[in-house]
């Protein structure tokens, strides 16, 4: 087999703000040859997530920052191309964090196989990938949502958000999503089945919060922070709990991270809002991936990809998710199936 060329996006310059074209350096090269336990990962499905802002920065977090001159963290799905790996055959498909590159070496840690008859591959990198185990968990473990209460989601037309409205409809809630726009409100009511959204660009979102959930909001499962989160937290129900997953609005703020104003009605309700990281839940993957896919296959779940393709458009899909861009599960397409 001839050396392939390898193609990788490497982190050149921490962003303040937005990425822009000074964030990233374009590296091609042949692609490595695996040694001893080792194997060559040709990657065909990248991740792309909000967190990637939050791993540019230089700051604690749940995972250390990507390093200056080091390939893009990414979530994978690749095919194994070559192996000395006794685990591993030539043609697996595997999950992983192999980066935003054409191919990686890597050595099986972290590695997850997958068998690409159960549905198509994408949806390893979203319903039954990182983001529908954040719905999962996030909402099951730290929302604990009981039959007959409101659910209320942001982010709702995305990745986490419409498996969230799917999952409290499933669990016998009413089901609110918050959203960008009447094209993404239509589909999560109409394709996914929530019983109600909300268009915060054109509405006034406490308001709307109001009308749409008359007995209060039992959970608010927030992915973005900010003015939202204070809507919600003006319309909770006794005992409501607020899973913190994400603050989308907030992750490219160059003023510092605005909190909410209204947390007082934590007291007033005796609610809670609690934050989660999905790592946490990695043990109990499976079990839940075999429930969604149980859920898939009964046609109570659907799960929605956005593909974009070529590696080469890395910067420009990340870009799409701040800009609301996304419809379902974002994912960059850089290899042939
Ligand atoms: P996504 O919802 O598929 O895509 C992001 C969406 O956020 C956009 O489509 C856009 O939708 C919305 N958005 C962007 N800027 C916004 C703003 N300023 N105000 C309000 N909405 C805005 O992304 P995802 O992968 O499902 O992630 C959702 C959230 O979950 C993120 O905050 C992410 O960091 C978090 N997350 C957390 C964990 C965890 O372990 N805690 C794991 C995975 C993801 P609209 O068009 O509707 O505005």
């Amino acid at each position: 087999m001839s050396t392939p060329e390898n193609v990788q996006i490497r982190l050149n310059q921490r962003p303040t703000g937005h990425p822009d074209e000074n964030t990233w350096k374009v590296v091609t090269e042949p692609a490595p040859s695996p040694g001893e336990g080792e194997m060559l990962l040709r990657n065909i499905y990248l991740s792309i997530d909000p967190a990637m802002r939050g791993w540019l920065n230089d700051a604690k977090s749940y995972i250390p920052p990507v390093g200056i001159g080091e390939v893009m963290r990414a979530l994978s799905l690749s095919q194994v191309e070559a192996s000395n790996h006794p685990g591993f055959e030539v043609g697996d498909y595997v999950t992983g964090t192999q980066g935003v590159q054409l191919y990686a070496l890597s050595d099986g840690e972290g590695l997850r196989k997958v068998d690409p008859g159960l549905g198509p591959l994408p949806r390893y990198l979203s319903v039954l990938g990182m983001t529908g185990m954040t719905a999962y968990f996030g909402l099951l473990e730290v929302g604990q949502p009981k039959e007959g209460e409101t659910v209320l989601v942001s982010g709702a037309a995305g990745a986490v958000g419409g498996v969230v409205g799917q999952i409290a409809k499933i669990k016998g809630c009413r089901a609110v999503g918050i959203c960008g726009g009447q094209e993404k409100s239509r589909f999560v009511v109409e394709e996914l089945g929530f019983d109600a959204a909300i268009d915060y660009k054109t509405e006034d979102l406490k308001r709307a919060i109001k009308s749409n959930c008359p007995d209060g909001v039992d959970v608010y499962f927030d992915n973005v922070g900010g003015e939202t989160l204070d809507a919600a937290l003006a319309c909770l129900a006794q005992g409501a709990r607020i899973p913190i997953c994400g603050a989308i609005s907030q992750y490219n703020a160059t003023d510092g991270i605005k909190g909410p104003a209204n947390y007082l009605s934590l007291l007033v309700n005796r609610a809670r809002m609690q934050g989660f990281v999905v790592f946490d839940y990695a043990a109990s993957y499976g079990k839940a991936a075999a429930e969604m896919a149980g859920w898939i296959a009964q046609g109570k779940l659907k799960s929605k990809e956005h593909l974009v393709e070529g590696i080469e458009r890395f910067p420009e899909a990340l870009g799409m998710l701040f800009r609301g861009e996304n419809l379902g599960k974002l994912v960059l397409k850089v290899g042939e199936e």
